[in-house]
């Protein structure tokens, strides 16, 4: 294992880069609170276990009063037209593509993924930028013939209120971009609860927002609390004001959110775990699914909510490609993913290595054999060997998301039998078959083939364009974020019907003369 320090981007200049400092304010509403009410949270980070910087969290006042400025500007912010709103959102994005390199490598150390993932991630935000900026001025409705003469019927769109952006660790600055541009241009403001595991992200971001949009002396558009999920987070969960709650995380917590809001009838777009698998048929371009497996299972050490985590390998390639997979393992650099060439950075904290040590031996326990990695790498930071475990069949720890880079393999002899196993499990987000064959790959993609979300054909699961709209199905949550028509999530239809006649006939042909 390599463990050399960065050789371009230390701490302190991420620092200067992005104006953070040793401790700072976890709370703005468009300017950061001096001093916020809550506790200290002290981020890590993951490849040393040393600290990075403290965090000062909000409390129940300090929500009190961000909530205060994002209803009132939530009054005048639905009023801008549109493109206006769009407007501003170019320049957050010009903003974002200047700060790119600090932000991807604020990512790495916060977070662990390597650097090339963190600028992905920042350049992810950009391209939701701009795509906002686009919709900004596509925000359709539909017209209609009414069955009324004199009538005209059509539907328009209107924004909600505060959206409420609760993330998850790993996407620490776009899972927010990928709701709150769109939020934006929609009309909403947007409230912020980020991760506690990776909140000097979220600072940072923040601070580069609130610079734009004092610009325009904006406040309250967006914003940021930093605080615990039993304080902050139940405030939200509750929260009558917030129509919408956009939750990226586990589905334990996902589930907890989603029974909060519908018990006061407010709406989510819920992003929960997933459990992804890549079909491999005899006839495929093996060189393809190679690479496409081992950055979709040891890439992000297993973070992604589109890991692949589960590989169906036909009888007839199954043991070539093995072989070929397991040399890969070997070869693949782990260490301080700030340094190049690094490919495999740690674990988000040593609870995540726990659970993947658990999770290695159940698989064990209930038959698995494993063919490389295994084990928590000793020595400071929280690594662990991307892990590939063979399975005589689907076995209850497959059916599970581990968020670490395990990998398990099944062997089949018919894509029908893939294919079953493959929906049996209860997460549906991203999945993917290699085959040169037509036949295999519309059966994988028609409506008794892959019941998830994402289905891909000689691309791994991994890494999303913005463009489509991306989530799950069954217990991923069913929400949808980012690309398409994901947009009408983050506003409210209306239908209008005006009668320009002299009469009032009444729908259905329905007689009520008085
Ligand atoms: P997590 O569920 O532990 O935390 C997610 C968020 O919930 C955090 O911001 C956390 O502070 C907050 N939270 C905690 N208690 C809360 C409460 N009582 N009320 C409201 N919010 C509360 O998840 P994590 O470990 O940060 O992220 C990993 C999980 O996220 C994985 O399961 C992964 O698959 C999933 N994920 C899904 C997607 C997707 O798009 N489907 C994307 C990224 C991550």
């Amino acid at each position: 294992m390599t463990t050399t320090m960065p050789t371009t981007w230390t701490k302190d200049a991420i620092f200067e880069a992005l104006g953070l400092t040793d401790m700072n304010s976890g709370v703005s509403d468009g300017a950061f609170f001096p001093h916020p009410g809550g506790p200290e949270l002290v981020s890590e980070i993951p490849a040393t276990g040393e600290r990075l910087a403290s965090v000062q969290q909000g409390d129940d006042a300090d929500y009190d009063a961000m909530m205060a400025t994002a209803t009132k500007a939530f009054e005048t912010w639905r009023m801008m037209p549109a493109p206006l709103r769009g407007e501003i959102v170019r320049q957050l994005g010009d903003a974002f593509r200047q700060h790119k390199e600090p932000l991807g490598a604020l990512i790495s150390l916060e977070m662990g993924k390597i650097y090339s993932e963190g600028l992905g991630e920042v350049q992810e935000m950009i391209d939701i930028c701009d795509f906002a900026v686009g919709l900004s001025r596509q925000l359709y409705g539909l017209s209609m013939h009414s069955e009324r003469p004199g009538h005209r019927m059509y539907e328009q769109w209107h924004p909600l209120g505060p959206v409420a952006v609760i993330s998850a660790f790993n996407f620490p600055m776009a899972v927010w971009a990928w709701n709150a541009m769109l939020a934006a241009v929609c009309g909403d403001v947007t409230v912020w609860k980020p991760s506690s595991k990776v909140p000097l992200c979220a600072v940072a971001v923040q601070k580069i927002t609130d610079e734009i949009m004092a610009r325009h002396a904006l406040k309250g558009i967006f914003t940021l609390i930093v605080g615990r999920g039993k304080d902050v987070g139940e405030r939200i969960n509750n929260d009558p004001r917030i129509p919408l709650i956009s939750f990226t995380g586990s589905g334990r917590m996902g589930r907890h959110v989603g029974e909060c809001a519908a018990k006061r009838f407010g709406r989510t777009i819920l992003e929960l775990g997933g459990n992804n698998a890549i079909i491999v048929m005899d006839d495929a371009n093996l060189d393809l699914a190679l690479r496409a497996i081992a950055f979709g299972a040891a890439g992000t050490a297993g973070q992604r909510c589109t890991t692949t985590r589960r590989l169906f390998l036909q009888k007839g390639i199954a043991k070539q490609l093995l072989e070929r997979l397991v040399k890969a393992y070997g070869t693949l650099p782990m260490g301080d993913p700030l340094e190049p060439g690094t490919l495999i950075g740690p674990l988000i904290d040593a609870g995540a290595v726990k659970d993947f040590e658990a999770a290695v031996a159940r698989a064990v326990d209930e038959g698995g054999t494993v063919l490389a990695g295994g084990k928590a790498v000793a020595g400071p930071g929280h690594f662990v060997q991307p892990t590939i475990i063979h399975c005589p069949k689907q076995l209850a720890i497959t059916c599970e998301e581990t968020f670490a880079p395990i990998l398990y393999v099944m062997e089949f002899d018919q894509l029908d039998e893939a294919i079953e196993v493959h929906n049996a499990v209860p997460q549906g987000l991203s999945s993917a078959i290699f085959t040169t064959n037509l036949l295999s790959a519309e059966r994988f993609l028609g409506p008794n083939g892959s019941d998830c979300g994402i289905a891909n054909v000689n691309i791994g699961t991994s890494g999303a364009e913005i463009g489509g709209a991306f989530g799950g199905e069954k217990e991923t949550g069913g929400g949808r974020e980012s690309g398409s028509d994901a947009w009408k999530a983050y506003m409210r239809r209306q239908t209008c019907t005006i009668n320009h006649s002299t009469s009032l006939p009444l729908a259905q042909g329905v007689k009520f003369d008085i």
